[in-house]
């Protein structure tokens, strides 16, 4: 049997009790211990004479017990037990409090390693409660770098030392490593015995680093190979395959503008994925404005023109019924009038929404648009060809599931303006094709975007007024107020009130926000597009997608509160046209941080850098609404900083598949062992 499986019991000194404890870690298997990595690393390697401790200080130090334990009891009746202990330097006094057993803890004679804070009183130097442990040779909790591990109530840091340290013992060196030889040595990953070891029990930093690369290359190298396996078990997986392209490139001769370079070159990748009867699952990346939205409804195009049906879902309903505009417009300019587009959304009529879910069930439509709405259950297509998702992030991986189930594997295209750096996205979303739109359309004017605090306010309000009084329209956004809609709509709402009652007083100003009804916001929206309202206050709902070209001023409050990445986006609703944009960053905050942020945001206007720079700033998983990707959380690896790492791993597997050394034996074995160990990834991944 495999080492690693065997239970916790197997080690001396756990029996079920311990086990129990042990479980509440997670913890079962022998495995299991060495995969429990310590949470951190104290250094207490460098150890001192006697002689030189000084007050104040902590201190590593071996001392010979001199007598017996004295026990006293102070006036408020604490017990006090005192040993004397020395060396060749000098002596010293070794204090605990209120610990009957301290008095046997040692006896004359006995050398110890203690580590502990020195402290001057009553004239004398004292150490007080250290840490201690038997002189021998091999020391694990002193005397080292001492691994310190996330701890479970009835289990101390010293007998988690000692378990890890029993269980090392158990294995003895004789892991057998899955990576072959030369996959070691290409990409410098230390050996596996070697870098257990090191990240329990690291002979120097060094080792705890060279380990703790090998570990990590590991975990993010299970998580791609299980992408892999399951983009090849896609790839098994039979699919439809569209050939109409020649309506494709017949309708893009009538549109106004030709494409850019970038475009042509991702719907090419898609046109060529569609034709081959295989499912395609792709991200479509591009920057705010770059122009994804023309490309997927080519993409819908050439579906359409091989006789199935197209959906296109967005996160929210304004933005469903601006595609469901776009779209109608495209339709109408393609010539092509037999084409039939229709709009879903939690909020119609019970008899059109009827109406509409028979016509997708016989197949007369031909496009559909929607929000979550077309997730029901109660939505069932035709012939369901291929499925857009408009800036996927807001959805999450799970949908894609369920859009599977209702077509026969219906081709898939995610599309993000969320920008990604390259490694995160190999990590994100491992298991589909990346197509980038790296090129905005020509003659965009950049965005002026400055940064100020409140009190420059009475300008700026003079500014929008001589914009809107051209004929431009305004934007302001207010902030999430801690998290709460409720809080966030008080504040937007109080705002508009201020902004009606005093500034803009003769102008018409439209308030929108989450949780509003949908009839509402829709006639809000209609009668900002149609240049009737001058100026919308709004809640975040604005974020995405909302293309709006005469809209040329945003002002967003608060700025602080807002990611990079989310500042971005929002900022991205304006310089649409061909007239000069602005985006006015309102903050008075005082953090460092916040204004180091706010002044990139002046600087550059390039969402990767921003991505880039946002995930150096903060470093978490906030950004990209990481967090509802479900993916396995990674014990060591951080996906914000180990670029490095993914990069190299993502590199070996291109290797490994482009050389064809998969067929070579040693590799064989590698993938066999790690199916075996990722089956439960594989199976969170493909329930997602
Ligand atoms: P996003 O990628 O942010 O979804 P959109 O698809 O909304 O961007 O496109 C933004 C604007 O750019 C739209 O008004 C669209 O008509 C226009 N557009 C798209 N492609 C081009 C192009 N090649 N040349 C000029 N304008 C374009
Ligand atoms: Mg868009």
């Amino acid at each position: 049997m495999n080492c690693l499986l065997e239970s916790v019991q197997v080690l001396k000194g756990i029996g079920p009790q311990k086990a129990k404890l042990l479980a509440n870690l997670s913890i079962y298997t022998i495995g299991d211990i060495l995969y429990y990595f310590p949470k951190e690393y104290k250094d207490k390697s460098a150890l001192v004479k006697i002689k030189d401790i000084k007050s104040g200080y902590t201190y590593s130090f071996i001392g010979i017990i001199k007598s017996k334990p004295i026990e006293t009891r102070s006036r408020k009746g604490l017990l006090i037990t005192r040993y004397l202990v020395y060396d060749d330097t000098d002596e010293i006094e070794i204090v605990f409090y209120n610990n009957r057993f301290a008095k046997s803890l040692f006896k004359p004679g006995d050398e110890i390693v203690f580590f502990g804070k020195s402290v001057f009183m009553n004239n004398k130097l004292l150490v007080e409660v250290p840490e201690y442990e038997k002189l021998n040779n091999n020391n694990i909790h002193s005397m080292r770098i001492v691994p310190e591990y996330s701890l479970t109530k009835g289990i101390s840091h010293k007998e988690m030392r000692n378990i890890v340290y029993k269980a090392l013992s158990f294995v003895n060196n004789k892991l057998a490593d899955i990576f072959p030889d030369d996959l070691r040595k290409r990409y410098s990953l230390a050996e596996i015995n070697y870098s257990i070891n090191n990240i329990h029990f690291p002979e120097t930093f060094f080792d705890l680093e060279s380990s703790k690369k090998r570990l990590k290359f590991e975990e993010i190298f299970m998580l791609q190979t299980a992408f892999l396996y399951l983009k090849g078990s896609k790839n098994r997986e039979k699919g439809y395959s569209f050939n109409s392209e020649i309506i494709v490139y017949e309708f893009i001769k009538r549109l106004p503008y030709s494409l850019t370079k970038a475009q042509n070159k991702v719907l090419k990748e898609i046109l060529d994925d569609m034709k081959i009867s295989k499912p395609m699952n792709r991200l479509l990346q591009g920057d705010v404005g770059s122009g994804k939205t023309i490309v997927g409804f080519l993409a819908l195009l050439n579906c359409v023109g091989s006789g199935y049906q197209g959906a296109m879902m967005a996160p929210t309903e304004i933005l469903a019924n601006q595609h469901f505009d776009t779209i109608n417009n495209y339709v109408r300019l393609s010539g092509l009038g037999n084409i039939n587009v229709e709009l879903i959304t939690g909020n119609q009529k019970a008899k059109k929404r009827i109406e509409i879910l028979e016509k997708l069930k016989n197949g007369s439509i031909d496009i559909i648009i929607g929000t979550h709405a077309l997730l029901n259950e109660e939505v069932i297509f035709n012939n369901l060809g291929l499925v857009i998702t408009d800036e996927q992030h807001r959805f999450g991986v799970r949908q894609r599931g369920i859009f599977k189930s209702k077509g026969n594997n219906p081709d898939m295209i995610v599309m993000s303006a969320t920008p990604i750096p390259r490694t995160l996205s190999l990590v994100l979303y491992g298991d589909l094709d990346i197509s980038v739109i790296d090129e905005l359309p020509p003659n965009r004017k950049e965005v002026e975007t400055y940064y100020i605090s409140s009190d420059k306010k009475e300008r700026l309000f003079r500014f929008i007024k001589r914009l809107i009084n051209e004929g431009r329209q305004a934007y302001f956004v207010c902030p999430l107020v801690d998290e709460s809609e409720k809080l966030e709509l008080i504040s937007a709402k109080k705002y508009y009130d201020y902004l009606k009652t005093s500034y803009f007083k003769d102008y018409k100003i439209g308030l929108v926000y989450g949780s509003m009804k949908n009839d509402e916001k829709d006639e809000i929206m209609k009668s900002f597009k149609s240049g009737d309202t001058s100026i919308i206050v709004s809640t975040t709902v604005i974020e995405v997608g909302i293309n709006i070209p005469n809209a040329t001023i945003m002002v967003i409050e608060n700025a602080e509160r807002f990611g990079l990445a989310q500042l971005h986006q929002l900022r991205g609703r304006v310089g649409r046209g061909k007239e000069q944009s602005y985006c006015i960053l309102v903050s008075d905050t005082k953090s460092k941080i916040a204004i180091k942020r706010l002044k990139l945001m002046t600087k550059t206007s390039d969402g990767f850098v921003i991505a880039e720079k946002d995930m150096e700033l903060r470093g978490s998983g906030e950004i990209l609404g990481v967090k509802q990707h479900g993916l396995p959380e990674f014990k060591l690896l951080d996906i914000f900083r180990d670029h490095e790492i993914i990069s190299e791993s993502k590199d070996a597997i291109d290797y490994i598949y482009k050389n064809d050394v998969i067929n070579n034996d040693v590799y064989k074995k590698m993938l066999d062992q790690l199916y075996i160990k990722f089956q439960s990834l594989i199976d969170k991944l493909v329930l997602n």
